[in-house]
């Protein structure tokens, strides 16, 4: 096999590494990664189309580097929403990644069932920008670019918008994984927001900033774990975190809404612009990885989640409360646009959910 695909190989390992929220060549100082030293995109290892070409014409069909949106805006009631996309990366071989508790025929069965393909497995990045009348919110801030090329795209999309980084003021940060927090710090290791307040949960912060760490439940495997506590470290001593605990409004019609479990302070976020349910959206963050995982089987838990039986439970909580509440739910691993609705399955079809993505709002 890998005498066969070395690329796929060195590429399954990279997507593997890339959650361990620090560069490659830092992974191999911290982790032991010998020999992996830089990054590169992913689109090299695209197998050849069978259309007739004319002679001189590539033997692969030109891909496009970027689409034309890379971010999108909703308006509820007094809050300005848009979800800003940092991009996307690989997440292969999908299985256990994406499921440690179900078996990989069941993830790869799940995945042609919504028409993906189990060898090309794709997980976006979306952060939300929140601006009402007195505030300018981000949640999340992506990867800082520390996944490769195909990613970091987050301050270019929001300069689009016309937004500076000076301009947020606060940052929320929803958990402290590498493709939720490495944008926190700029290239200098200072604040890329400069003028926000960032925030975090309680929990979150005092998991990672302390000496020894609990991944007694966790399927990570042992030799991603340096990585992983080492991008949260180096992020928790760059920036000044104010700590929030239990569900909270931060800022007028922000409030943070616990949901432990993937990491032991993972927090979504409600927003609530004024005038009813069809004013407030439900950013989830990474209650979802796959939309044709998590939402058909909620009980499948990603192989990051420190606490896999609580992040399930987490799971099942805010899906109820968004079917119930019939608001909008958005997500960072949704796919882009990120927004749209959840309904229980019929009893006949199943015991999961439903994603209905929303209109798309010009
Ligand atoms: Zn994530």
């Amino acid at each position: 096999m890998a005498t066969d695909h070395p690329i796929r190989v060195e590429q399954s390992r990279r997507d593997v590494l890339k959650f361990a929220g620090v560069s490659f060549a830092a992974a191999a100082a911290v982790g032991g990664v010998g020999g992996v030293g830089g990054v590169s995109g992913v689109r090299g290892a695209s197998a050849a189309i069978a259309l007739p070409r004319r002679a001189g014409q590539p033997t692969t069909a030109p891909q496009p580097a970027t689409q034309g949106a890379g971010f999108y805006e909703l308006t509820l009631g007094d809050a300005r929403v848009s979800v800003v996309s940092d991009g996307w990366f690989s997440f292969n071989p999908p299985h256990p990644t994406l499921a440690a508790n179900a078996t990989k025929e069941q993830v790869e069965g799940a995945l042609k069932d919504a028409f993906v393909d189990p060898a090309d497995v794709r997980v976006q990045v979306n952060c939300l920008l929140i601006r009402t009348p007195r505030d300018t919110v981000l949640i999340d801030t992506g990867t800082g670019g520390a996944f490769g090329a195909t990613n970091g795209t987050l301050l270019k999309n929001l300069s689009n918008m016309g937004v500076k980084p000076a301009d947020v003021t606060a940052v929320i940060i929803t958990h402290l994984h590498g493709d939720h927090m490495l944008g926190v710090l700029n290239a200098e290791g200072k604040p890329t927001f400069a003028n926000a307040e960032h925030l975090v949960h309680k929990d979150e912060h005092d998991f990672w900033a302390a000496e020894t760490h609990d991944f007694s439940q966790s399927k990570l495997p042992k030799d991603m774990l340096p990585g992983f506590i080492a991008g949260a470290k180096k992020v928790i001593a760059g920036a000044k975190f104010t700590l929030v605990d239990g569900e909270k409004e931060v800022r007028p019609g922000i409030t943070v809404v616990p949901s432990a479990g993937h990491t032991a302070g993972h927090i979504a976020i409600q927003v609530d612009g004024g005038g009813g349910a069809k004013n407030v959206l439900l950013y989830m963050s990474d209650t979802v990885h796959h939309p044709a995982i998590q939402f058909p089987h909620p009980d499948w838990a990603v192989m990051f989640d420190a606490n896999p039986d609580l992040a399930v439970a987490s799971r099942r909580r805010l899906f109820d409360r968004a079917a119930a509440d019939r608001v909008r739910l958005s997500g960072a691993h949704i796919p882009f646009p990120s927004v749209g609705h959840i309904r229980k399955q019929a009893a006949s079809v199943g015991k999961g959910y439903d994603w209905v993505p929303a209109m798309w709002e010009w």
